[in-house]
């Protein structure tokens, strides 16, 4: 060993293990010291929602890493622990069993958690969130059990539990106040699309319609919704967005603004400490801003990333976002950022469900979005890249070549 520098990273999730697994590939043989909450060595959580939860993947497919990966590449674990007090002037953390470690340099990667509403009795037996492994195994077993969902939120998680809950036969009711799910992100037209799919797999489909209280004697047995009728389930799953995990940064007095803030090289206030994944909100160089982005590329690639510039590398990271979903026979990928948006052009007819979609602003591409419609991803980031006035004609026309129209 050439370094006696440790490195700590606080928080075992995607962002967290792919940047110790960097901090090696890059050579640092300094110690490596991975803090994390859950019992579980680093996972990924997109299967949580889809085929895990289906019980159609075991356990092992959800692993970042081999077991044996962490002690051949000499990445310390402690597991099922809390780093609950950071120190940056003493260059100090300190976990929840009391130990207390010094560090050269720190990464957070403290990811995000489902929001909580008060709605009175939301702490009955039967009320689930989803996004750890546990909660996933949870929600399983209700589904073993058959019976009536509700699904409150339709955003990604809640459409997809929805999807899930159905392929396994269970009864489905999904509750969105807004008019048709994932509405936020996708727009009504695009998100109309997953409206229709939906309700042609059978789920009943409650727009605009928010909970007011979820009732039972000593489990759930209905949800009351805003609407003033009731549903009748055994059991009800809450998907209405996360929150980025701030606390430790904020006690140690480090930036915190809708997540940890962080610049392009993924630095915090603090010099020699960063931050990646859900939790960092980052200046991004394209868009002249700070973008937080809760999806599995941007851990994949910010927590590498800041590994990097922990290492000096002085490396901006400026990827467009990018995220996946798959919801019964439909997979999609979203491609950038849209903010502005004045219309959206159909690449194929979205009846089809095999198109792609274009969020325009200004003449310009902002976002893409191909569903059943594959390897065009790159032609897309190329067409937001460019920033320039595009022939809307031709970005409708399948018989064009998009990277065609990414080269002019
Ligand atoms: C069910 C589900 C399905 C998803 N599906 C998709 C998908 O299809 N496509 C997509 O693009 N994205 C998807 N995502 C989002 C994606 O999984 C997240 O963006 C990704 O997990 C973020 O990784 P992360 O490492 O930043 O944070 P996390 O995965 O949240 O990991 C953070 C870890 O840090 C730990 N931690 C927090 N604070 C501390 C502390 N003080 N001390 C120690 N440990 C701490 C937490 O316990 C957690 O284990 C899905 C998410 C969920 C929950």
């Amino acid at each position: 060993m050439t370094s006696d520098e440790t490195y700590i990273i606080v928080g075992g999730g995607l962002a967290g293990a792919k940047a110790a697994e960097t901090l090696r590939s890059e050579g640092f043989d300094g110690r490596v010291l991975i803090v994390g909450a859950e019992p579980e060595r680093p996972y990924e959580r997109p299967p949580l929602s889809k085929d895990y939860l289906r019980g159609e993947a075991g356990r092992d497919k959800v692993y970042v890493h081999d077991e044996e990966f962490y002690g051949q590449q000499g990445i310390e674990l402690r597991l099922g622990r809390t780093a609950t007090r950071l120190d940056t002037s003493g260059r100090e953390l300190e976990l929840d069993d009391g130990e207390i470690v010094r560090y050269h340099r720190l990464l957070l990667t403290t990811g995000a958690e489902p929001r909580r509403p008060e709605i009175p009795g939301s702490g009955l037996d039967g009320v689930l969130y989803l996004r750890s492994v546990r909660d996933s195994d949870a929600l399983r077993e209700r589904l073993d059990q058959g019976g009536r969902a509700v699904v409150v939120g339709a955003g990604w998680i809640g459409a997809e539990v929805a999807a899930s809950a159905r392929q396994r036969g269970v009864d489905v009711t999904l509750l969105n106040p807004l008019g048709v799910p994932l509405e936020r992100v996708l727009g009504v037209e695009v998100g109309a699309v997953y409206r229709d799919l939906h309700a042609d797999n059978g789920v009943r489909l409650r727009m605009g319609a928010g909970v007011e209280a979820f009732e039972g004697r000593d489990r759930l047995e209905r949800v009351r919704t805003s609407h003033g009728d009731t549903i009748d389930c055994d059991f009800a799953v809450i998907g209405v967005g996360v929150e980025p995990r701030t606390a430790l940064a904020a006690g140690a007095g480090i930036a915190v603004d809708n997540g940890i803030v962080v610049d392009e090289r993924l630095e915090t206030s603090v010099p020699g400490v960063f931050a990646a994944g859900d939790a960092a909100n980052a200046w991004h160089p394209f868009y002249g801003k700070r973008v937080r982005v809760e999806h599995w590329a941007n851990a994949f690639n910010q927590g590498p990333a800041a590994a990097r510039n922990m290492l000096g590398r002085g490396e901006a990271y400026d990827r467009l976002p990018y995220f996946f979903s798959d919801q019964y026979d439909v997979g999609m990928e979203y491609t950038g950022y849209a903010q502005g948006v004045d219309h959206v052009v159909f690449r194929g007819d979205p009846a089809s469900r095999e198109f792609v979609a274009f969020w325009m602003e200004d003449g310009v591409v902002a976002a893409g979005m191909n569903v059943n419609v594959w390897g065009v991803t790159d032609a897309v980031k190329r067409l937001i890249r460019e920033r320039v006035p595009v022939d809307e004609k031709r970005l409708a026309d399948p018989e064009q070549p998009l990277e065609e129209l990414a080269a002019a």
